[in-house]
């Protein structure tokens, strides 16, 4: 992969940070749990490949994304480690799967006959069962569906349960309560199974940092690994030891000397309140940096800038304190001289998550890897 790109645009990633997030809660988890690196939606807008072999080299030894295309391009990059896809994969791409040795999550019983008829491979297609215990999206919910499906499973030579799984869906929040009744619930199922999978699976970063009892035989490690709080809300709970590891950078490329009433960007939104420098940043809406961010700010020399006017779709402008050179390094999330700006930070002025916030910075905006 090429480290070359030609814009003043791109985000750092620093891949140590990742790795002792990795070792850090391995360190905190008991021993023989086993650690999933989520790496979908390109590792949290951090790429695939760097971070999947970063995650692995420090001690990760699955890795887990959404879809199987994401898992393709993983074995492609030479990637070597078991993959779960999480999410729905067609049956007839499951050939595919068994000849890429990619494990599958599997929650109907339709899917394990229609799956079966594209399926003539000599090594089993290793498949984890998906509980719904509470989040509502994939997965079965009954005793019953649970029984039917591992017994249909054990019809078919070219499948294995190796793993069993739930999600939990507010494990974030500083109420445990609906987390708590899932757990129950995913306890019960499984107690239910015939035999019990190698791999029992119930914990996001949020329940893997704050909960003991929900650990069984692997978590399935996500936003932590990127050095971030799963929430605002547990923030407070979440050990200090996690390093964000993604910052967003660019670079001064017009200055100009604007008058008093002078307008800014489509729309004319922004009229110069007195004589104003203004300057221009290569990074706009097609980079993930949203319209709605009019009016956020950025760093500059370590001091905070505003944004003015419309973000256009590749450039967008903002107030200067003073005459600036071009080329200019302008940190738009990240730390300038202890001024910082979070991604959190990001995210609450865009009322919404800092997940969203990852995954939105654009493929065309180079990650540079440290
Ligand atoms: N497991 C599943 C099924 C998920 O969908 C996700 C992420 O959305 C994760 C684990 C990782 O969660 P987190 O990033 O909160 O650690």
């Amino acid at each position: 992969i090429s480290n070359q790109f030609y814009r003043d645009t791109w985000v750092d990633i620093d891949l140590d940070a990742i790795q002792h997030n990795v070792q850090k809660v391995k360190e905190q988890i008991r021993d023989g749990v086993s650690l999933m690196a989520v790496v979908k939606a390109n590792a949290y807008g951090h790429g695939y490949i760097q971070v999947a072999n970063a995650a692995l080299e420090a001690g990760a030894d699955h890795l887990a994304v959404a879809f199987l295309d994401e898992a393709l391009f993983l074995r492609k990059a030479g990637i070597t480690a078991p993959i779960l896809v999480l999410g729905a994969t067609r049956p007839e791409d499951v050939g595919l799967a068994s000849r890429h040795q990619i494990q599958l999550t599997v929650y109907q019983d339709q899917w394990i006959e229609q799956a079966a008829s594209y399926l003539n491979e000599a090594a089993p297609v290793l498949l984890h069962l998906k509980c719904d215990t509470g989040m509502g999206r994939l997965g079965i919910k009954s005793i019953k569906e649970l029984q039917d499906i591992e017994q249909m499973i054990e019809r078919y030579p070219s499948f294995e349960i190796y793993g069993v799984f739930t999600h939990f869906a507010t494990a974030d929040e500083r109420s445990q309560r609906y987390a708590d009744e899932q757990l129950v619930l995913f306890n019960n199922l499984i107690g239910h199974l015939k035999k019990k999978p190698k791999m029992i699976h119930a914990s996001n970063s949020a329940a893997t940092l704050l909960r003991q009892d929900a650990l069984f035989t692997l978590v399935r490690f996500g936003i932590s690994m990127y050095g971030l709080s799963p929430s605002d809300e547990i923030a407070p709970l979440i050990p200090k030891w996690l390093k964000p590891a993604l910052s967003l950078h660019t670079r001064l490329v017009h200055v100009k000397r604007v008058k008093k009433g002078d307008k800014i960007s489509y729309g004319s939104t922004y009229t110069a309140i007195v004589d104003e420098w203004i300057g221009t940043l290569p990074i706009g809406y097609a980079d993930g940096w949203l319209r709605k961010l009019q009016g956020f700010e950025v760093l500059i020399n370590g001091q905070r800038a505003p944004i003015v006017g419309r973000v256009c779709m590749d450039q967008c402008m903002i107030r200067l304190p003073k005459d600036y050179p071009l080329g200019m390094k302008v940190t738009l999330i990240g730390e300038q001289d202890g001024e910082r700006i979070l991604i959190d930070d990001v995210a609450n002025y865009l009322e919404t998550i800092h997940y969203e916030v990852a995954c939105l910075i654009a493929a065309r905006v180079p990650r540079v890897y440290w």
